[in-house]
């Protein structure tokens, strides 16, 4: 089936075309460049944007996959979680195309596409996977078993999402926003020089958040270094500070992600969201992966970040195995659980 997607929980307004696991085409347009002066996404801008962007991406991602909106079988859409407003625009769109073309309608949790993505890179999920999601607004890990059914939470953050922290500390650097592909960039060129702390690795902490993150604390912990830094006069190594965060972020998301699967009996570990375009994130995991016998799946970049082809993956696997599409009275539901595959 001929499955087009349609993203609009933030940023990205996304639209992909994608044939079983084959993906045709995938258009977005990012309003990034209108946030970076607030250092965050401001709502009412993206979903303005979303509004502009809605139509030309829709003609991009037809054009660039050689197909008219007519042979589409089926339309899947991000109906959460994500911004209300942002998220409103791709679903009265979706709606839109639907009653136009007379075609089923799949309102999707933004997640559960997060993980399905990898399908059109890699083919056919492995069932169970292990699945680290980590992005701007999520940290979680997730036991994936089918993704059109629901995938099980085994833990998440308890403060801000692997993201979210690379985003504020970049800020604290003086790097621009969106941080993560400054701090990677950055920590290329320097060495991991200072122990930054690991959250929620001590003994007591794993009792009761075994598979949990934390990264609140080492936020604070990098502005305290360069806070001191500053006052003793001396330059920040901007590039040693970068390396030593990401080192501190990607030891743990990789640590727990590693002791889930082999406590759960999986083989393979699945690495979504747009922290998982993290050059030493995906070192890291295969590195320690092959050790304990365990495989690791990353889409590549442009597919971890917020897309429309991770929700058509995910519409044309729901098509694929039978599952009932959404009605027209499908919400935008801002907080939809990660438990809901579909809306
Ligand atoms: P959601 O949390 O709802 O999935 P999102 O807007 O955070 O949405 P994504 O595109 O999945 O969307 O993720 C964006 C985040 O990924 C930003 O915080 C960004 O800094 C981070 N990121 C992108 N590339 C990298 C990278 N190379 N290294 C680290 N972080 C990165
Ligand atoms: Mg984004
Ligand atoms: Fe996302």
């Amino acid at each position: 089936p001929l499955v087009l997607g349609i993203e609009t929980s933030c940023d990205e307004t996304g639209v992909g075309l994608v044939r079983g696991t084959t993906l045709l085409a995938d258009a977005v347009a990012s309003s990034v460049d209108e946030h970076a002066r607030f250092g965050g996404v401001v709502p009412e801008v993206a979903s303005r944007a979303h509004l502009e962007a809605m139509v030309p991406t829709l003609e991009r991602a037809a054009e660039t996959a050689g197909v008219r909106l007519h042979d589409v079988d089926a339309i899947a859409v991000t109906s959460g979680p994500g911004l209300a407003g942002a998220l409103l625009v791709g679903v009265a769109a979706a709606k839109a195309l639907a009653i136009g073309l007379g075609k089923p309608l799949y309102g999707v949790n933004h997640l559960a596409a997060h993980v399905a993505v990898d399908q059109l890179e890699h083919g056919p999920l492995p069932e169970p996977c292990l699945a680290l999601l980590v992005s701007g607004g999520h940290s979680s890990l997730l036991e994936v078993h089918d993704v059109t059914v629901g995938v099980e939470p085994m833990g998440a953050t308890i403060d801000d999402a692997a993201g979210e922290a690379f985003d504020k500390v970049a800020r604290l650097l003086g790097l621009p926003f969106p941080g993560g592909p400054h701090i990677d960039r950055a920590a290329r060129e320097g060495q991991v020089t200072i122990d930054f702390p690991r959250g929620l690795t001590s003994r007591r902490d794993l009792e009761r958040h075994r598979f949990d993150f934390s990264f609140s604390g080492l936020k604070t912990a990098v502005a305290r270094w360069v806070e001191a830094r500053e006052r003793s006069g001396e330059p920040v190594p901007v590039a040693d500070v970068a390396a030593s965060f990401q080192e501190a972020v990607c030891d743990v998301l990789v640590r727990k992600a590693l002791d889930a699967a082999t406590e759960r009996g999986i083989e393979d570990i699945l690495i979504g969201g747009g922290v998982a375009a993290n050059s030493r994130l995906r070192a890291l995991a295969t590195e320690r992966a092959a050790d304990r016998g365990i495989r690791v799946r990353v889409p590549r970049p442009g597919l971890c970040t917020d897309n429309g082809a991770m929700v058509a993956a995910l519409g044309a696997e729901l098509v694929a195995r039978g599952r009932t599409p959404s009605t027209l009275d499908l919400p935008a539901d801002s907080s939809m659980p990660v438990t809901t595959v579909v809306a």
